[in-house]
């Protein structure tokens, strides 16, 4: 079984608990670890790390800051199969999905390697005579990321490489679901050799999440995880003046018009709908048939959902594995038996799955409803599972009605031949990341990390330049210097 450490001022720590919670491989029901829920006094150390450490890192060139994380990278890039396998193991996805997972973690390092040149400032000369004004960007202190279980390896960094590039020091809380990916790749950061108290990890539940959103010293949060939580950490952050982004849940629409390519719709909105078990807030979760696009597409989608290869994610073939754990498959189940109860029509019904040799394992198959109402409880819950409601509408009028009614925004898709339609769509879904015959648009590294409406809080996201804006300040100062004075020299 792994112990689970905190990493504080470079030091591996046993914290001095009462309280741990059990690690369990979803798969196969193997407990690996136990997570130690810390609270205050942890958190208090690990700021404190980070605040001493801050005065000497910002004060390093940038340049100079950056050449860790390029070791960092090489470190990620050449131990890739062996993240990539922990995540399999707590996370329960396929090796293939966990290796594209930190593929995305790694591009961030990479990107954020360029932020000598995205964190230079602007100087105007002469705004009167003699007068010149500049615009610097300075970090802003110590910072720290409260994450979620589903992407153990690449969430953290859609916030770490940028916020350390920038000059400031880093507090990093995993899913106490999922701790053992940080763990791995904090002994990564070990090896980068980055000085003392620069990036610090301390692991538990809620009680160390309030210690963080409480503590004086720290000046910026982000969080990713649902939507209740979400507004509960921006809300708290925000009373004790922190800069906060608080990325939500969602419950991502996909519209289906008659002269979409089907096979090709088909094949991606599965990939997406089903892609990691459907525990991906950028996952599809239901699809809007327009007019005479219904049968084709959900005949082929339902053979689709059947013939998915579903088991343990480090076996080859496996193309879905299991939800996180037995309370979220049963939570699931649940949910599709309040959408049959409410009339949905269960077309593929992925419940009491058992899989050979996984018998312990907390796998739901593919499902299909069909004849979702928008108004059902079912509709209007966040799942997050491999459960794929189907809706109808006869106009592409009736479809944005559907797509705009709900409270998430995180992701909309169309599947169309049509650029105008493509474009109308584009111009009114309100969602702040849009696919156009893509199933999951997960942005590059370079560009935000969207989300609108309840699935997003804040105003900066991650990633890319709001990355940089979120995590420096900006210092704008105003220098007189007369020409006669320089004449003196
Ligand atoms: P969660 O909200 O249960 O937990 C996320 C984090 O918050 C964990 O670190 C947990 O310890 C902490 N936490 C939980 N309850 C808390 C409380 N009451 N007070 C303080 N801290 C608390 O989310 P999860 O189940 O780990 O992750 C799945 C959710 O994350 C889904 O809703 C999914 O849509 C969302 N998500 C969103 C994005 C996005 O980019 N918008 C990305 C990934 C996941």
């Amino acid at each position: 079984m792994m112990k689970i450490l905190n990493y504080i001022n470079g030091e591996w720590i046993e914290p001095n608990v009462a309280e741990y919670l059990d690690v369990v491989n979803p798969a196969t029901g193997e407990l690996l670890a136990r997570t130690p829920v810390c609270g205050l006094d942890d958190v208090a150390a690990a700021a404190k790390a980070a605040a001493e450490a801050f005065p000497a890192w910002r004060q390093t060139p940038a340049q100079e800051r950056i050449q860790y994380l390029f070791k960092l990278r090489d470190l990620m890039k050449s131990n890739m199969d062996e993240i990539a396998r922990t995540i399999v193991e707590e996370c329960g996805k396929t090796f293939d999905e966990a290796k594209a997972e930190m593929v995305r973690a790694i591009e961030n390092v990479e990107i954020a390697g360029g932020i000598p040149m995205m964190m230079k400032g602007e100087l105007s000369e002469d705004i009167a005579p003699g007068i010149d004004e500049m615009m610097i960007r300075q970090p802003v202190g110590v910072c720290a990321t409260v994450c979620p279980f589903n992407f153990p390896g690449m969430i953290p960094f859609w916030y770490l490489p940028y916020a350390l590039a920038c000059g400031n020091t880093y507090i990093i809380k995993p899913s106490e679901k999922v701790p053992m990916t940080m763990q791995f790749i904090f002994k990564l950061v070990e090896q980068a050799g980055l000085p003392k108290g620069v990036i610090n990890l301390v692991n538990g539940a809620k009680e160390a999440v309030d210690a963080i959103l409480d503590h004086p010293a720290i000046r910026a949060v982000t969080f990713v995880g649902s939507s209740p939580v979400a507004k509960y950490i921006y809300r708290r952050s925000a009373e004790q003046g922190k800069r906060v982004q608080a990325q939500g849940g969602a419950k991502n629409p996909v519209v289906i018009l008659p002269d979409a390519d089907m096979e090709m719709a088909v094949k991606i909105v599965a990939d997406s709908a089903f892609g990691c078990a459907g525990q991906r807030c950028l996952a599809v979760s239901w699809a809007v048939t327009v007019a005479e696009a219904r049968d084709e597409f959900t005949e082929i989608m339902c053979d689709a959902a059947q013939s998915r290869v579903v088991g343990y994610g480090l076996e080859a073939g496996v193309q879905m594995g299991p939800v996180i754990s037995q309370a979220s498959r049963a939570r699931v189940e649940g949910l599709i038996g309040l959408g049959a109860a409410e009339g949905a029509t269960v077309c593929v019904d992925g419940r009491n799955a058992v899989v050979k040799n996984y018998e312990r394992g907390a796998f739901v198959r593919p499902t299909v409803l069909a004849n979702v109402r928008p108004e059902s409880e079912m509709h209007r819950t966040e799942i997050f599972g491999p459960v794929l409601s189907l809706m109808h509408a006869n106009t592409i009028d009736e479809a944005l009605a559907l797509v705009n009614g709900g409270p998430y925004g995180n992701q909309a898709s169309i599947f169309t031949a049509s650029g105008a339609a493509a474009r109308r769509f584009r111009y009114e879904a309100e969602a702040g990341n849009i696919g156009v015959n893509i199933g999951v648009a997960a942005p590059m590294a370079f560009y935000p990390f969207s989300g609108w409406k309840d699935s997003f809080f804040g105003d900066l996201h991650g990633q890319g330049m709001d990355a940089v804006e979120f995590f420096t300040q900006k210092k704008v100062v105003v220098e007189r210097w007369p020409k006669e004075w320089s004449r003196k020299f």
